[in-house]
């Protein structure tokens, strides 16, 4: 099967209120630009420097997602040109993050990644440290961040019924908060789903889905 192909197969099984965020990290960019032709405008990458190259390559109307995890020295490579931030899980990073945009005179759109699978290995916050993120006074002092909303992975199993409970979960704190008026905040985004899960996913209530591999083929 091709890029296109996959591609235009997997956009018809999406709803409409479902954005697609096609996953090329390791990836070629003629990879990347078969998607593109395809019509594809949105792309995810989790290294910093990779996506940089990328974005110094690729024609200027794509949006850059990282969904990888962001280390703070890192950010001021981006921070000219990235779309969207999913996976911060701190203040700190979020200091920096808005420290850099200023630097760049914008605002930069992010979400915040909870922790919701049974794995060491998954960053993320939990519910408590999310809202006392939320909540701090220096977090209402960022004002040039944005938070969209939420971004969590599930635990790597074939068991449905454990990886349905997490997107669950997650959905049940981004209800809890999305009425939420702080103004660096405009809450309608839960980034959750991959090539092997997105679908169940989308039933949970994601609006947003990250698929590397079953448009790409496998790394
Ligand atoms: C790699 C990656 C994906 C895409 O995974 P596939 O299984 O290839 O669809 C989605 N989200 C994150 C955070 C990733 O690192």
């Amino acid at each position: 099967m091709s890029i296109q192909s996959n591609l235009n197969t997997i956009k018809a099984t999406l709803p409409e209120h479902v954005t697609l965020v096609a996953v090329s990290k390791t990836k070629p960019v003629s990879d990347l630009m078969q998607a593109y032709e395809a019509g594809q405008r949105i792309f995810g990458e989790n290294k910093i420097q990779e996506m940089t190259e990328k974005w110094e390559q690729m024609p200027k109307d794509i949006q850059w997602h990282m969904i990888g995890h962001v280390q703070s020295n890192k950010v001021k490579f981006m921070a000219p040109y990235v779309t969207l931030i999913h996976g911060v899980d701190s203040l700190k990073l979020l200091q920096e993050i808005n420290k850099q945009a200023l630097k760049n005179n914008r605002t930069i759109d992010c979400l915040l990644q909870i922790y919701i699978a049974e794995e060491e290995s998954k960053f993320g916050l939990d519910e408590n440290e999310l809202n006392e993120l939320l909540t701090s006074v220096e977090f209402k002092e960022l004002k040039n961040i944005r938070i969209l909303g939420l971004m969590g992975m599930a635990t790597f199993t074939e068991d449905q019924n454990q990886i349905k409970k997490e997107f669950t979960h997650l959905k049940s704190i981004f209800n809890s908060i999305k009425n939420l008026k702080t103004e660096n905040c405009s809450l309608n985004t839960i980034s959750m789903g991959m090539s092997g899960d997105y679908q169940l996913a989308i039933e949970c209530g994601s609006t947003m889905v990250r698929i590397g591999s079953s448009i790409f083929g496998g790394r």
